[in-house]
Order: structure tokens, then sequence, then C-alpha cells
């Protein structure tokens, strides 16, 4: 019941909620009155009275380490309280067993700066009373793996430009500093090495694999489990890391207001900028694609020394180095090659000539190779070999074919020597750090769109099946009454993606096919998921599908997926690579023709399988990276933003079910024994406490009960027992 005066909090589509004063009210409408003005405004607002929720200002103050303690769970008590903290620089809150993190955008809060994790190190307090923090996380996932003596892993989740990559590193830090805090001196000197080289591994798996985007300005555009290896002593020994997808399309143009990757801007800062022909940034075409040249981070020649000085330390070779800055040049200068129309076919524009030539002094191949396979294709007709012209277009398809495989290869080859380096046969056990891209919903989205959403599928399958069905069967099983309870499935749409007959096995059918359009793989594929309630394919859409997911509708447009699909290039560039006189460039692309590759759709599919078999033998731990406000900056915050990734990544439905279900669990015997007071059965201390079927029940194994039942009994309990020891005392 609303009144004037009342206060409490009220949704507005610009806020979500935030907290208010009732100053009118007319029976159906109410006008309400920020309480901090400074950042709503004094203009009141109207709304209905179900956007209005009443609460005390005990209520509208209350901070928590855990919003499972909030007196009142609700949307609005949930946010509120995650801005308050936010605005007082506390980045970091528990939600039951899952860290929320809000990205705070600096680096200079007290309480978090690296000398700050000698706090939780030490184990004291701050541990004991479970502060929330990454480095709580890592800590618990440490012991875990020491106790249980079996493998975690940290599934580190959220939005682009979240902090995904900064809580993954934090986390590897801490591993690296808690491993080696006992033992003897070589030990922990042999663990200490060991955790810089990893945690050196970075700053190049960031410069090849990274880019700015208008999300973020250090966006990882490939996905990444590394498995951080301990021996049985607990010790660090080594580390293996898996990449998934690196996107493509960046390494030949980007969007509006956004870059390729930093690798590419950084040759052209570093000392072999003279060598490699690529001083001038602006002469680049790739680089000026996105009209956003300049970037606040990896855009300095002392990033380029920094990124070369880690891959040494790392203990990449400094030939393999110049090797690899070589490649990156080429791709650039690659880049430039343009072709021109003669009437036949495509010539090699005579003002890219140069371009063409460094390209191959670079990669140390053939530069008339390369002239012959970007303009002209061999077909075979009737036995006999017949050369054909290739027109522009198809040219520059040809070459920028190639300059993805190269790039791609380069980066592969970066993550296998990483391998090489720090993997180890241990006996002993492993925790998996996962960073991979959260889920994407933009105005155009494809191919890639689509894998990345199915991966965020699987990964929020697997939380659904930890924290509710899990939460669920357990209760279920033990007869208690959980139809009030109900939680989304997204099996069904992961199915529908990746399942017999689904959206990738239709699209590895087109492309099989010689005569295969991405339009009548449209078609195909509406025909075959027409009623599915995770398709839709309306009228009006001619060139694009929707998938309902879990996190929002997402529409992919058709146009090139099946190119995308096969991502095939010409085997003439494979052989033409692979006899480079450069030992590195010609381990890049592998020319045997029984190496017949698998389409991207597959071997994604593959990928995904073996990561999620992996994280269902493993003890998960959950951090969600929460971005407060799209403008990338501190203290700002937008709560409708916030408030659809807390929904998107199932933080609102763990509150529902811990709401819904009974977070208190005991055995019958431990029950009993704990409340013997208050009666001798299940039944009778339950009608001692006034407990309904609402608050508690008993299962065949245990007693499940609701935070407040629980509480309620505990305080029956003891004013039993001190009555009881009155009475005894008084005898
Ligand atoms: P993407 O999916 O695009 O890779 P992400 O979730 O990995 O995004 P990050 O690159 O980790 O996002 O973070 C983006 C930026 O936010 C960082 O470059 C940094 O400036 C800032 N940031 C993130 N986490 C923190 C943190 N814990 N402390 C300070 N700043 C942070
Ligand atoms: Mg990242």
């Amino acid at each position: 019941m609303i009144e004037v005066g009342a206060t409490g909090f009220f949704l507005c589509p610009r806020n979500s909620w935030i907290p208010g004063t009732v100053e009118q009210w007319d029976g159906k409408i109410a006008a309400i009155r920020p309480v901090d003005q400074n950042l709503y405004g004094r203009e009141t607002v109207k709304v209905q009275e179900s956007s209005f929720f009443s609460a005390k200002d005990e209520i509208m103050h209350e901070d928590v380490d855990d919003l499972l303690n909030l007196t009142v769970l609700h949307d609005s008590t949930l946010i509120n309280c995650l801005r308050r903290r936010y605005l007082n620089n506390v980045i970091y809150t528990n939600i039951g067993a899952i860290a929320v993190a809000l990205n705070p955008f600096k680096f200079d809060i007290p309480a978090y700066t690296d000398d700050k994790m000698v706090l939780y190190l030490a184990e004291g307090d701050i541990i004991e009373k479970n502060l929330p923090h990454s480095w709580a996380v890592a800590h618990n996932t440490y012991f875990e793996l020491r106790n249980d003596n079996c493998n975690q892993c940290v599934l580190v989740s959220g939005e682009s430009g979240a902090g995904k990559t900064e809580a993954s590193k934090i986390v590897m830090k801490y591993l690296a500093a808690i491993s080696c805090k006992e033992g003897g001196d070589i030990q922990k000197e042999a663990g200490r090495v060991v955790g810089s080289k990893i945690n050196l591994t970075s700053p190049p798996l960031e410069c090849f694999g990274n880019a700015k985007t208008v999300r973020n300005d250090n966006s990882s555009r490939f996905g990444k489990f590394m498995r951080v290896k301990f021996d049985k002593d607990g010790f660090l020994v080594g580390a293996h890391i898996v990449k998934y997808l690196l996107e493509k399309s960046r390494i030949v143009t980007a969007a509006e207001n956004e870059r390729c990757y930093h690798s590419l801007y950084l040759v052209c800062r570093g000392n072999h900028a003279e060598k490699f022909g690529t001083e001038n940034d602006k002469e680049f075409r790739i680089l000026t694609s996105g009209n956003c040249l300049h970037n606040k981070e990896f855009d300095t020649t002392a990033e380029f020394d920094e990124v070369c000085k880690s891959m040494v330390a790392v203990g990449i070779s400094e030939a393999e180095c110049e090797s690899m800055w070589a490649v990156v040049a080429s791709v650039l200068h690659l880049g430039n090659v343009s072709f021109v129309d003669d009437g036949e076919g495509s010539l090699v524009n005579s003002k890219s000539e140069f371009s063409l030539a460094t390209a191959a002094a670079l990669l140390q191949v053939e530069g008339e190779s390369l002239r012959r396979e970007f303009t002209k294709t061999q077909l075979f007709v009737a036995g006999q070999q017949i050369v054909k012209l290739l027109k522009p277009t198809l040219a520059l398809d040809a070459k920028e074919a190639l300059m993805k495989a190269l790039y791609d290869a380069q980066f592969q080859w970066l993550v296998d020597k990483c391998n090489a380096i720090l993997d180890v046969d241990v006996d002993g056990n492993w925790i998996g750090l996962l960073d991979i891209f959260g889920f994407e919903m933009f105005e155009t989205n494809s191919f890639e769109q689509l894998c990345i959403n199915l991966a965020n599928e699987s990964l929020q399958n697997h939380y659904n099946t930890y924290i509710f069905e899990r939460d669920l069967e357990e209760c279920r099983s033990e007869g208690i009454d959980m139809s009030m309870v109900a939680f989304p499935d997204n099996a069904p749409c992961i199915h529908m993606v990746s399942g017999k007959g689904g959206i990738f096995a239709l699209l590895d059918e087109e492309c099989s096919l010689g005569k295969g359009t991405d339009d009548s793989f449209l078609e195909k594929l509406s025909v075959a998921h027409q009623g599915n309630p995770f398709f839709q394919r309306k009228i009006l859409q001619k060139s694009s599908f929707t998938v309902i997911h879990y996190a929002g509708d997402v529409t992919y447009e058709v146009s090139g997926f099946l190119d995308k699909n096969r991502d095939t290039i010409k085997d003439a560039f494979k052989l033409i690579v692979s006899q480079s006189t450069n030992a590195l460039v010609s381990q890049l692309l592998d020319p045997s023709s029984e190496a017949k590759k698998m389409t991207v759709a597959t071997f994604f599919k593959i990928q995904l399988k073996e990561l999620m078999d992996v994280l269902n033998s493993t003890n998960p731990h959950w951090i969600r990276c929460i971005k407060p406000h799209p403008a990338k900056k501190p203290l700002m915050w937008h709560g409708p933003n916030v408030m659809s990734q807390l929904s998107s990544s199932g933080v609102l439905g763990t509150v529902k079910i811990r709401k819904a279900g009974f977070p208190v669990r005991l055995k019958v015997g431990d029950f009993l024994a704990k409340f013997n007071v208050l009666g001798k059965s299940v039944e009778e201390i339950f009608a001692t406490g006034s407990l309904g079927s609402a608050m508690g029940q008993k299962g065949s194994v245990r007693v499940f009960l609701k935070s407040e039942a629980y509480n309620k009994l505990e305080h029956l309990n003891k004013q039993a027992l001190r009555k009881h020891t009155q009475t005894v005392q008084s005898f």
C-alpha cells in the first residue's frame, strides 16, 4: 500500500530501481522524488504501484558482503546494495558461492592494490569472514584443490569490457603467490619462476589477440582456457593454454571507431619499423580502416619493448620474435596490395607493386608466386589443367584469406610455443581458468557471434546445472515439494544450434554442396526449425534469422556464413608459405593435402564439447564480472545495464532460487540432536517453531529450512536451553 511520505525504491526506465520518497499518490499513479538528487535529479517521477517497492530506511542503507544476507531480497535491494558499494569503491560482493566483480575502471583503489594481497595470503580474519575478492576466490579454489585433491576451475564471465581478463590475471597472480608461500627455498624459487613466466604470457597474447573495440580498449578477440598445474605438494609447476576462435575479420579490417589487433600498430612503433618499412602507420589501409589509428593502450614504443621483453622472458628466442614481427609487417603490406581489372582478369595495381614485393621479402617467399596465386586460379576440366584469370574482387578475397591464415596461424604458433615452454606432465592437480568472450548482441551479428553465443549458452547450462538443477534435484530426491520453483532450461537452444539437424549441421551440409549459398542455407534452416520456440524468422527477415538465447534474442545475418564456415585458403598458398626460407614462417601453414580441414563450426563444436567435459569433471568457482557503465570511466553507474547483466548472467536467477528454495540443510540426525530441547521428532520441532511447509520440510535424509526458520529455531533453542540450565541450577 502506497502512501504519501513512504520511502522505498521505484523503477524508472532510465535508472532501474533507485531510492525515492512518495510525494503524491492518487490511488493509481505515484509521484516519487529521488533521494539522491545529485545523481538522479530533483524532478519527481510518476510510476505505477507495481513500480514501487516500499522499504524502510535501514533496508535502503543495508550493506552486506553477501547479497543472500540482505534482509529483503528483491531486484531493488540487490541493485541498490551493489550501487552503494560501488560508489564507495567496494567492487566485490558475494552472492552465495559466486563473486560479483564490478569493473572499477581505475587501478588505484587502496584496498585492492597488489600489496594488500598479503592480507589474504596470511589467511587471517579476511579469509575467515569470506570477504569478497577475486583473491578470495583464488584462495578458496587453491585450498579446495589441496584438501579435496581434485581439479578445480574458475569461470570468469561477463560482457565485453566487464573485466574478465583483468580478473583472470588477478586470480593467476594470487595462485602463483600462494603456491610458493611455503616449502624450501629451491621449491619456492622454482615456483616463483614458473609463476612469473605464466604471468608474462599475458602481454604477448594480448598484443596479438586483443584489439580496441567500442566496448573495450583492450578487448580479447579469442577465448582462453588455461590449466594452471600443481604438483602433489601444491607447488606451481606449469600451465597449458587452449585458445578458441580468434576473430579473423579483424586481421584485415576494423569497424568504425575500432582497431585491428594491437600488434599491427605496434610493429610501426618498434625498433624494426625502419627495416620492415612500417614507420608510417597512416600509410596502411587496414590500420586506418576503423578511423581510429590511435589508442591509449598498446600504442607506444615502450609497449612494443614491453611485449618483446615478455616474450623473451617467457622463453621465445630473439630470432623468433623478429620473425613474428616480420609476419605482422607482411600482413600490413599485403593489406596495401590492390588489384585492377585489365579487361580479362586482374593485375596487381602498379602503385602497390612495392607492397607486394615488401610482403614477399618479409615472408621470405617468392613475390611472383604470390602474384600468380592472387590473380589466377587453376581448374581441371576433363583431365586438362586450365588457368583462369580472377576478377579483382576474387583476387582480393584470395589475398585476404592469405592474410587471415598467416596471422591466425602465427597466433596459434604463439600459444603452442607458450605451451611447449610451460606445460609439464605432472602427478598432481590443476586449476582451469576460463576467460572466454561474453555473450554478444550487436546491431549486425554474424557467424562469429553465433559461435560465441553457443559457448555462452553452454556455460550458462553448466551454471544452471550446478546452481539450479543440482539444488532442485537434491531437494526432489528427498521428496521435498519444489513445484513453486521454476528455472529456465536452455538445453533445447544448445541442441538447436549444435545438435543433430541443428544450425551447424545444416551449415556444414550446405558448405559441402558445390552449389550451396547463404540463401539456400537460410531456406533450409527456416524449414527445419519452423515452430521451434528458440527459432524465429519473420516474413520481413529476408536474409536473417533470430535465435532466442537465454540472454536475449539475437538476429544473425546469413551473408558470409558459408565462406566463414569453410574458411579455406588455396592449397597453393600453403605450399608457397611452407617453402619460405624463414624457419618460423615455413611452419605456419600445413600444405599436406591429407590435412583436409574441418569446418569452423565443427571444429568449434568439438572444442566446446571438450571444454564442457573438462569443466564437468572439476569443481567450479564463479566470478561474474559486471560493467557498471558503458563509458569505460570510474564511478559511473548505469542501473538498467547492470540489471540486464545481473539477469543474463544468472545472478538474479540464483537469488530467486535461493529465495524460493531452502538454503539451510541439516541431516535429520543432526537436526534432532541440535534441537532436541524443542521436540523429539522433526514434526514436533516444526510445531514448536510454528513452521509450515513453506518454512521447512523433512526430506528422506535431511531437513530443509528457510534461513528465517533456522534462525527462529536457533533462537527458541537458546531460550529453552537457558531455561533448562536455570532449572538444573536451581536444584
Ligand atoms: P573482453 O570480453 O572485451 O575481452 P573483458 O571482460 O576481458 O572484455 P577487461 O579487458 O578485463 O575486460 O577489462 C577492460 C578494462 O577495464 C581494462 O583494460 C581495465 O582498464 C579495466 N578493468 C577491468 N578490471 C579491472 C580491475 N579489476 N581494476 C581496474 N581496472 C579494471
Ligand atoms: Mg578480455
